[in-house]
């Protein structure tokens, strides 16, 4: 292939605070429009900004995760443009001094590592929220976001396709839940990419004209998105007209499919930045580094290698668990009421992770608790229900929250072991089988199979099937 793509992407996530990042207002998500706002973050003149400490504390903390040079000294910056969901007319953010530089993050490509560059971690603020009336002439803003505390994580222009992008972009999203540095609720906006994107021919070391994707809140569209916009540029490089890819920024409107341009791209000039003279100096010793750095926790990487190494689990299962930390924690909490690693995986990762798609929810808004998951393994092991009921029967816990024993006893779902019940049964599809039973006696192995079919479903899949086998050849020898 004659051409490369080129891709560096910027995440923003808000910021696992209690109180917005220059004032005490809360950040809580979903609130009363413009409730959750004061003189400071509406920008009103004569109000002045005091930096949250603990902002800067999770930023050090998400540079540590992705292993970045922690700067002693920083500072904030103006970034001066005019917008309606920014009051002031500029954002506080940080320019040539941010909190944290040169890091990196191994992404995992089928197996393979992958090397991902972080330029730089900065903090700033979020801008409000616009809101857009379906066939009105105006536009709302809230204000409730104005002043939520975010960091902007750069990278180099290291990625070379939109899978990359992606795998990179879940993993950064993966480390930030970990470390509680964000909630990463791409739906209410506290986790959002921009990506740039170029074209220039394999083995070339320049970079060529970028174009900006903006706001993107789904790894899907994320995708999406960066797949049109390659093939966008791929095709006027191919028809030599590359002039026509200028350095703008495009937005992804999902229903169209298509990328269009916004605006034409800002160059760092034009921001006319300035040093924030309201806040000091950011100034960190070594010591609160330190101290922050005791409370990372293991990352999902080191987690992962953990689950194949002590749970025997393949590559792809411990992936899948570690992905999400809820489903993780989940796991391991179910491990706890002593099962099998290797079943629960299975269990989890196939029935469960089914339900939760169907459903489109995640492991932290199911009412199965832990227990009640090992307690339907464990009737399972002990032979009280077959495999197929257990299915139905996680289905019910789903929807409902019961413990299993309570769902098995409500609808008579309990496998049947006792031999007379059973033997019954079976006397009775043999006799109504005469053909099957002189079929299977010539050779004919499908007819023990059709015989059990009718045994399962004279009992609706509660005969226990070792014993319907074993009782249904023993009388076909007699018979
Ligand atoms: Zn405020």
């Amino acid at each position: 292939m004659k051409w490369e793509t080129v891709i560096g992407i910027e995440i923003h996530a808000e910021l696992k605070t209690k109180s917005k990042i220059f004032c005490g207002c809360p950040t809580d998500f979903g609130g009363d429009v413009n409730k959750q706002t004061c003189p400071i973050c509406l920008g009103l003149p004569g109000s002045l900004p005091r930096l949250n400490k603990e902002v800067v504390n999770l930023a050090i903390k998400a540079g540590l995760a992705l292993n970045c040079k922690i700067n002693n000294v920083s500072k904030m910056d103006r970034k001066n443009y005019f917008y309606a969901d920014l009051p002031k007319a500029y954002q506080i953010s940080q320019y040539d001094y941010p909190v944290c530089t040169g890091g990196y993050v191994d992404i995992d490509l089928d197996g393979e590592k992958k090397r991902i560059r972080i330029n730089r971690i900065h903090i700033e603020e979020d801008p409000g929220k616009l809101i857009h009336l379906q066939d009105e002439p105006f536009t709302l803003v809230d204000y409730n976001r104005s002043g939520v505390a975010l960091i902007e994580i750069v990278t180099e222009a290291d990625l070379r396709s939109p899978l990359e992008a992606v795998q990179y972009a879940k993993t950064i999203k993966s480390i930030l839940e970990y470390e509680n540095i964000s909630d990463c609720r791409m739906e209410e906006g506290s986790l959002r990419c921009d990506a740039n994107i170029s074209i220039r021919e394999h083995g070339d070391a320049r970079l060529n004209t970028k174009v900006e994707l903006k706001n993107i809140n789904s790894f899907k569209e994320l995708q999406k998105a960066l797949e049109k916009e390659e093939s966008r540029q791929r095709e006027l490089y191919d028809f030599n007209e590359s002039y026509k890819v200028i350095q703008e920024t495009r937005r992804w409107d999902s229903s169209k499919g298509r990328t269009i341009s916004m605006r034409k791209k800002e160059d760092a000039h034009d921001y006319r930045y300035f040093a924030e003279p309201d806040i000091p100096k950011l100034v960190v010793d070594d010591e609160t580094i330190r101290q922050i750095e005791e409370t990372l926790t293991e990352l999902p990487s080191d987690k992962k290698a953990r689950f194949i190494e002590d749970y025997k689990l393949t590559e792809k299962e411990a992936e899948i668990l570690v992905g999400e930390k809820s489903l993780a924690d989940y796991f391991e909490e179910v491990i706890k009421f002593g099962l099998s690693p290797k079943l629960i995986a299975n269990w989890v990762l196939g029935d469960l992770m089914k339900l939760l798609k169907v459903q489109d929810t995640n492991i932290g808004s199911i009412p199965i608790k832990a227990q009640d998951i090992s307690e339907l393994l464990k009737l399972i092991e002990k032979g009280d229900i077959s495999g197929k009921i257990a299915k139905d029967v996680l289905e019910e816990m789903f929807n409902t929250g019961k413990e299993p024993t309570i769902i098995i006893e409500e609808k008579g779902l309990k496998q049947i072991s006792q031999g007379n019940v059973l033997e019954v049964i079976v006397d009775t599809v043999l006799e109504g089988n005469i053909k099957s039973i002189e079929d299977y006696k010539a050779g004919k192995e499908q007819a023990l199979t059709f015989l059990m079919g009718q045994v399962m479903k004279e009992t609706k899949g509660q005969a226990n099937p070792v014993m319907a086998k074993e009782m249904l050849l023993n009388k076909i020898k007699i018979v």
